[in-house]
């Protein structure tokens, strides 16, 4: 990616259009950036009805794989991102022959697969939790003692803790591989956690970097529930030491577009990187609000090959993930509230709220998220604590 495509530009005979592999929220914040900056937008998913498909000048609804599908989106566009991880190695290879495509296939080729990520962190010199990759039954006799009590996790396709068991003795598991279908697995060892956090990090063609701060977050049932970003949410070491780390993995990688590693920080004060995501992350949603830029500006400027400064944060922040379990239920007689109460929530000062256009809330499915900013951690925690009640989601 030598030269930059121009915002406004006309590319090839047509206007410079920017594409995106999958049409979930990721795909349609991305899709809302890129159009403000003015170019036109592509995005490719099955879904008629997915979030980015609905926003986007363009929407090729064939699978990933689909030849026709893929052409079409090259056809279209100057440069091709994708918004989530799992997005078939050989399509973004098939792309990558033809067309600028950032984060490369290696990049999430290696995000794809927790055994390939951990290998990387570690050949970065980033400590990482101790496990065992388990793809055969001699491995999984082999599993040492100290793993245990531990997290088995299938080493693709993982998501908001899918494909996850917790085993706490050999014979759990034995059943918990063959409850996960004997498929690759990674077990790792169960952690006294303190905290969770994460850094997001944009890299460009040439080699630039530029970091948001440090996010604090919360997970419940493995999904993320709240991100907290302000002076003093992690201590001053920890969030320097994770910077270093994040920038590391991605210079590794030669990574070109967003990157989010996450973090455990453990009781006794280590830090131990967790995972990455080659994508915007949902951690990075308060940079929306509480950021000069977004982390979905950078993955545009990222994408164009566009220059990238440092971002600003200018307002304390915090995130809170609405999931499909804040929705009133559907009553029989269909009378009743169908969204939550927006409208007191929105009487609290700084809230700036964000739906995805889902139509159908479910237990478990992120639905969009508020956003709250203020002058102080203190003003922000406070708002926050009144918007959650609000909503029935549990302080933190
Ligand atoms: P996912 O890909 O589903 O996000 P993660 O590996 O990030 O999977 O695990 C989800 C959550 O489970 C983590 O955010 C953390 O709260 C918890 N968890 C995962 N691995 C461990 C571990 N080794 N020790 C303690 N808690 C863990
Ligand atoms: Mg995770």
């Amino acid at each position: 990616m030598s030269r930059a495509i121009l915002p406004g530009a006309m590319v090839n005979g047509q206007p410079a259009t920017l594409g995106v592999m999958g049409g979930g929220q990721l795909g349609r914040m991305f899709v809302h950036a890129a159009q403000a900056m003015g170019y036109f937008t592509a995005v490719l998913d099955p879904d008629a009805a997915s979030p980015a498909g609905r926003v986007s000048h363009h929407h090729i609804q064939t699978d990933y794989l689909d030849e026709q599908g893929l052409a079409q989106l090259m056809q279209r566009c100057a440069a091709i991102t994708t918004e989530f991880e799992n997005v078939p190695a050989p399509a973004l290879l098939t792309l990558g022959a033809h067309r600028p495509v950032a984060p490369a296939s290696e990049s999430v080729a290696i995000a794809q697969d927790r055994a390939a990520e951990k290998a990387h962190f570690v050949r970065c010199g980033v400590p990482v939790a101790p496990h065992a990759v388990i793809e055969s039954p001699a491995q999984l006799a082999a599993v040492g003692e100290d793993l245990l009590p531990g997290i088995l996790k299938t080493a693709r396709m993982g998501y908001d803790g899918k494909g996850q068991i917790r085993v706490k003795t050999r014979e759990e598991l034995v059943a918990a591989w063959t409850a996960l279908q004997n498929v690759p697995c990674v077990l790792e060892k169960m952690l006294p956690l303190k905290a969770e956090c994460s850094v997001i990090v944009a890299r460009g063609a040439d080699g630039q970097m530029v970091n948001f701060p440090v996010q604090l977050n919360v997970h419940r049932d493995g999904i993320l529930a709240v991100t907290s970003v302000y002076k003093g949410a992690v201590p001053f070491d920890v969030a320097a030491q994770a910077v270093a780390a994040t920038r590391a993995i991605a210079e590794g990688l030669h990574y070109v577009g967003v990157l989010c590693v996450e973090f455990f920080l453990l009781e006794g004060g280590q830090l131990v990187v967790n995972e990455m995501a080659p994508r915007p992350h949902n951690s990075g949603h308060y940079t929306l609000n509480a950021c000069d830029q977004s982390q979905f500006e950078l993955q545009v400027r990222t994408l164009a090959g566009l220059p990238l400064t440092q971002p600003r944060q200018h307002s304390s922040a915090i995130m809170l993930n609405l999931l499909g379990d804040l929705w009133p239920q559907v009553t029989p007689t269909g009378k009743g509230p169908t969204s939550p109460a927006w409208g007191q929530v929105l009487a609290l000062p700084g809230t700036h709220l964000h739906l995805y256009g889902k139509l159908t809330a479910r237990p478990g499915r992120k639905m969009g998220h508020l956003n709250i900013t203020g002058a102080t951690p203190e003003d922000v925690r406070a708002t926050a604590l009144q918007a959650a009640a609000l909503l029935g989601i549990e302080a933190f």
